[in-house]
């Protein structure tokens, strides 16, 4: 309990506010959409809560990096912090030009460990291809907060790689109107494509905040998807859909999917690529690695007639070379649910947030 004293009936933010799932969706529609949804207009407004917004053709996203510790197993506060924007900007199918970046720094942090995660933001900004070119750096008295805190903004383009992917949509789907890769694009029939692993980051920072050590030596996925997403538009083409599976992890992004688009999604349990060393880690946890957030991995919708070549391309890169087709979208039942390696069907429900804290 804080040093404030809570009244009685009054409500407080908790953890669960931010962690992705159910809680962070309500508060989201009850306090910004309410507050926010009719002040923005435009193709891609506040209101499709989509990863991204389009304002006259540019892609805008903010982000906020606040993951505990700062340093894990397979990355840091400043690769995740260029990563988070990026990826958010490239799966709508836009092109990151530039990031504003926004550091919020605690009180007594080693000016050593920030030259670390700014070096570390620099190289990634080089590997995607992004520049930081505005920012802000405040400093607040030493507390709770883990040494910093990062946002990232960006905005992207449209690029031909996009026009190309739109083009090949069209030759199987006459009607398609959507001039991006939206959440709310998928039909039925669509098969559901998985870039590789999952659970891996949010068992790295868990291992990190605990001081846990799993067998298989589990390492963060945390990476920028804009070069993978931009062959896959461009070399291949028929993306409808494309969303990242952070807090909350696929569970989450596929409910998100379903939702939005109106259609139901089954998945098959033997189809998701989940290393041994997370499986046994969530075994031995009680974790659901459906429920657990990655930073390097995208779950693609995709017109049937491309699925085979979007995998193969994937499986080309180091990015995806762990990809699989998972499932396919269905006007059967709404909803998620997952055909298990056992014969039945589970329903996958969103889960309330993500099971691990602060994990990004
Ligand atoms: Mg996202």
């Amino acid at each position: 309990m804080s040093a404030q004293m809570h009244s009685e009936g009054e409500e407080y933010v908790t953890m669960l506010h931010g962690a992705g799932g159910l809680v962070m969706h309500d508060f989201i529609k009850k306090y910004i959409l309410r507050l926010f949804g009719d002040l923005s207009g435009g193709e891609v407004s506040l209101k499709a809560l989509d990863d991204a917004a389009v304002v006259s053709d540019i892609v805008l996203k903010s982000d906020s990096h606040a993951v505990k510790p700062i340093f894990f197993p397979g990355g840091d506060i400043g690769r995740l912090a260029v990563s988070g924007t990026v990826n958010d900007i490239s799966v709508l199918g836009a092109e990151p030009v530039a990031l504003a970046c926004g550091l919020i720094l605690e009180e007594g942090l080693p000016l050593n460990d920030l030259e670390r995660i700014l070096r570390s933001m620099r190289e990634t900004c080089i590997e995607a291809g992004v520049a930081v070119v505005t920012g802000d750096t405040k400093v607040v008295e030493k507390g709770n907060m883990g040494g910093c805190i990062i946002n990232t903004s960006g905005i992207g383009i449209r690029t031909d790689a996009l026009e190309k992917n739109i083009a090949v949509v069209k030759k199987y789907r006459a009607n398609f109107s959507s001039r991006w890769i939206l959440d709310s694009n998928l039909k039925a029939g669509d098969k559901i494509i998985l870039s590789g692993t999952i659970g891996n980051h949010g068992l790295a920072v868990l291992s990190a905040q605990e001081g846990l050590s799993f067998s298989g030596d589990i390492k963060s996925d945390v990476q920028p998807l804009n070069l993978m997403i931009k062959r896959l538009l461009g070399e291949v083409g028929g993306i409808v859909t494309m969303k990242d599976p952070t807090r909350g992890g696929l569970a989450d992004a596929l409910n998100e999917l379903s939702e939005k688009s109106k259609v139901g999604i089954l998945i098959y349990e033997d189809k998701i690529p989940i290393r041994d060393s997370v499986k046994a880690a969530c075994g031995m946890l009680g974790l659901d690695p459906l429920e657990i957030g990655n930073e390097g991995k995208i779950v693609i919708g995709v017109v049937k007639e491309k699925a085979e070549e979007a995998l193969n391309l994937l499986k080309e890169t180091s990015e995806g070379k762990y990809a699989e087709i998972i499932g396919e979208s269905t006007k059967d039942f709404s909803g998620v649910a997952m055909q298990t390696v056992i014969g039945g069907r589970r329903i996958i429900p969103r889960p309330l947030g993500d099971p691990i804290p602060r994990i990004c």
